[in-house]
């Protein structure tokens, strides 16, 4: 099964994506976690990404897809996975579709987790993450057990960079002039449920399960 989930930087993506994995049993693929593990191990591919993270552009399509490619053909994704911030742009609908097609899958449906603008800059300017395994917290909203530690692993969390809010502002832009128009076209083609993110995470989470098992349904 290969899902997607839309929406928003700070719309849920992560933090939703890390409870999918564990009642779904697939891998969570997360774009933005690739290109920071790049950037940590200091690769080409992460000095490149930099440059564009910073200002809170998109990395170029063909570095992007040619990533997100060599990810999906490692083994365990050979029952699916739950693709997070890819595809952000129509030719990255186009690559996804023809790295599908060559694995002979096809993708399932894509959730879009719907989240107004305001309360996408009150998430993202409260935002940490785990340096380890990129579990999203939120000072108010999902706050770690213990201060700057990591529930899940230990890990030390941190505040991204591309958080701030000149980028986050930056980033809000990107996103409705290239990614929002991929909602109009999933939905045409019949691939698209809509959920409402705004509510709390748990809320969020059960409509997300539920929408889902239903794409799996007679599968
Ligand atoms: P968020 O979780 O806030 O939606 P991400 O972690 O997905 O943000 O992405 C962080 C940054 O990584 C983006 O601003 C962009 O520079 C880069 N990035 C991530 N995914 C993509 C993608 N599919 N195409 C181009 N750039 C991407
Ligand atoms: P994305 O991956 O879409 O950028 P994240 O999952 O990282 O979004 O969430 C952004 C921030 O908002 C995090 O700090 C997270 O803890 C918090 N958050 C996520 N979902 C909700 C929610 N439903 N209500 C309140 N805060 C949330
Ligand atoms: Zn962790």
């Amino acid at each position: 099964m290969y899902l997607i989930l839309l929406g928003p930087p700070g719309a849920g993506k992560g933090t939703q994506a890390e409870r999918l994995e564990e009642e779904l049993h697939l891998p969570h693929v997360a774009s933005g976690d690739l290109f920071r593990d790049n950037l940590k191990n200091q690769t080409e591919l992460g000095l490149l990404a930099r440059q564009y993270m910073d200002k809170g552009d998109l990395v170029p399509d063909d570095v992007t897809i040619a990533m997100v490619r060599e990810r999906l053909q490692r083994p365990d994704c050979d029952q699916g996975a739950i693709l997070d911030g890819f595809p952000r742009t129509q030719a990255q609908v186009q690559g996804l579709d023809r790295m599908l097609d060559d694995l002979g899958r096809k993708l399932d449906g894509v959730l879009y987790i719907a989240v107004p603008d305001e309360e996408l800059v009150r998430r993202l300017s409260g935002r940490w993450i785990c340096r380890q395994c990129q579990t999203p917290y939120h000072t108010i909203f999902s706050p770690p057990a213990t201060e700057g530690v990591c529930d899940a692993c230990g890990g030390e969390l941190y505040q991204r960079d591309d958080d701030k809010p000149e980028t986050v502002r930056a980033r809000l832009k990107v996103y409705h002039q290239q990614t929002a128009p991929l909602i109009d076209y999933y939905r045409q083609v019949g691939l698209l449920v809509e959920v409402d993110g705004a509510g709390d995470i748990d809320t969020v989470s059960a409509a997300l399960l539920e929408a889902a098992k239903r794409m799996t349904n007679g599968k």
